[in-house]
């Protein structure tokens, strides 16, 4: 991802090889290894196979979860892999980044008596995970539809979308603007969630299907304009993401040392050897996100030594969960809330943050208390949220858009009658890698409706 690349390295404090590799090694291992099979027969024992289970009604994807445990239980590990990945074909990236205390292990009933859910995500990593390592196909292709579908961007909702297309016998051509596919997955995600490449693993595992053209580096509003993939193709998925990211909207945010965080974390995901990332001795994070907290915890996994991440309001309205905070916490991270940036200290390059505090006023609306503080800095991350780039989209740009993501009905489906849009770029998206695979799913059956195909109702 060359457009994303960071100055951080040419400044002062800012040094790679701060721990050795083998250190590196072990701080970027399986944040949660995989089960062994007595420990996987162990964890499902404990499902009550609720009826109407609210775990599955949790699931963005809707997967039977006590179907799948089930099947895991009887020994029927190709069963369980079925049930999940035909709700989801990204089942194994989801059993590995999904925020399971907020979705499906949240909803878990064995909460109310024990305060343990099941291990959902694990069991569901346990099932799928060999049939991506062994390539087994467990979908076939319906019959030749004759219709053509352009899916642009690669990303979680782009893959779903083309999987589930080209199950329903389309031809389907993907052009996305990164090098690989894969999105955020390959390129954003915390590197401890997804070791051992398996981001490219899944890619290619979606991808042998068949009836799936893949154009890399290939970026609408550069290369080709929507009117174009409408007159070429007989529908359009958008999938586009966010490759935009917010500005703090302060003076001095050019400065050597304020790095934009999604553009640190690209650099780091693609990087060969880790120790040759620089990283800061004092670093200050500005945001409350996932990506706050990831590029919080992986520099101080690079060897950084003072982090702190500064959020406007409390611990309650972050976009991280508690269980994430707490994740950076017991990294040595320092969290500290109700403060917002007010300058960027420095002249040849970055050498602080100044906060004025914050406080919610009667109306609910962000006040500042009167007081302020500063925090030295070697390193700045901006990390406060990420937005469709509008400006580089072309002939795009004339959807129908509100809060600058494109609006969708329940379809997915745009203003424009043969041009669907799902994941991170729509309107009122959660932002997680599960609901952009059912955008993509749900995308993908309204356009074969659209087509008329004599679609199978079951592409199993
Ligand atoms: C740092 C970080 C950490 C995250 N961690 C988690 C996590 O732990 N768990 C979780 O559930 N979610 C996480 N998320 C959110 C999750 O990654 C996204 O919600 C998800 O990837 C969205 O999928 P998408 O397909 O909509 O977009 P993306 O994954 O962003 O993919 C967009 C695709 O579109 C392509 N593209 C962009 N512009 C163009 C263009 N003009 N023309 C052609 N192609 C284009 C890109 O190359 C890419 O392939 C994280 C996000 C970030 C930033
Ligand atoms: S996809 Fe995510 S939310 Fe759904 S069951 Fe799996 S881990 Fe839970």
């Amino acid at each position: 991802m060359p457009s994303r690349e960071t100055d951080a390295g040419t400044l002062p404090d800012v040094a790679a090889g701060r721990v050795d590799a083998a250190e590196i090694e072990r701080n970027f291992s399986d944040l949660h290894p995989p089960l062994t099979k007595s420990a996987a027969l162990i964890a499902a024992d404990r499902c009550y196979f609720c009826y109407a289970a609210p775990c599955t009604t949790a699931c963005p994807t809707g997967i039977d979860i006590p179907r799948f445990i089930q099947s895991i239980r009887s020994g029927d590990l190709e069963g369980s892999a079925r049930a999940i990945l035909s709700e989801n074909i990204m089942g194994g990236m989801c059993a590995r980044v999904c925020p399971t205390e907020v979705l499906c292990e949240q909803a878990c009933v064995r909460n109310v008596h024990e305060d343990k859910p099941v291990d959902i995500g694990l069991l569901q990593r346990h099932a799928t995970d060999p049939f991506i390592a062994s390539g087994t196909q467990l979908f076939g292709r319906a019959a030749p539809s004759g219709k053509r579908v352009a899916v642009v961007g690669g990303g979680p909702a782009g893959l779903s979308c083309a999987h589930r297309l080209a199950c329903l016998g389309h031809a389907v051509t993907i052009v996305s603007r990164d090098g690989k596919l894969g999105g955020l997955n390959e390129y954003g995600i915390a590197a401890y969630k997804t070791v051992d490449d398996f981001a490219q693993r899944e890619v290619g595992y979606i991808l042998a299907i068949g009836g799936i053209e893949v154009r890399t580096g290939v970026a609408l509003g550069r290369d080709l304009t929507l009117a174009q993939l409408r007159r070429q193709f007989d529908a359009v998925f958008l999938a586009i993401g966010l490759a935009g990211t917010r500005r703090l909207g302060l003076g001095s945010e050019d400065l050597p040392g304020v790095v934009d965080a999604v553009a640190y974390i690209a650099q780091m995901r693609q990087a060969e050897d880790k120790t040759r990332l620089p990283v800061g001795r004092r670093t200050v994070v500005i945001g409350g996100g996932m990506t706050a907290i990831d590029i919080a915890v992986q520099s101080k996994r690079l060897g950084a030594e003072d982090m702190t991440i500064v959020y406007r309001r409390g611990p309650r309205q972050m976009g991280a969960s508690s269980l994430e905070q707490d994740l950076a916490r017991r990294n040595g991270v320092r969290i500290r809330h109700w403060a917002r940036p007010t300058r960027l200290l420095g002249d040849a390059h970055v050498t602080g943050v100044e906060f004025q505090c914050t406080r919610a006023g009667d109306d609910g609306k962000l006040e500042g208390t009167g007081e302020s503080f500063t925090l030295d800095a070697d390193v700045v991350f901006r990390a406060i949220g990420q937005e469709v780039s509008w400006n580089e989209l072309g002939d795009a740009a004339a959807l129908e858009v509100e809060g600058g993501r494109i609006v969708v009905d329940a379809n997915r489906r745009t203003s424009l009658e043969d041009v669907w849009a799902g994941g991170d770029c729509v309107h009122d998206g959660q932002d997680l890698t599960v609901t952009a695979v059912q955008d993509g799913k749900l995308a993908a059956q309204a356009i074969d409706n659209y087509l008329g195909s004599n679609r199978r109702e079951d592409h199993e």
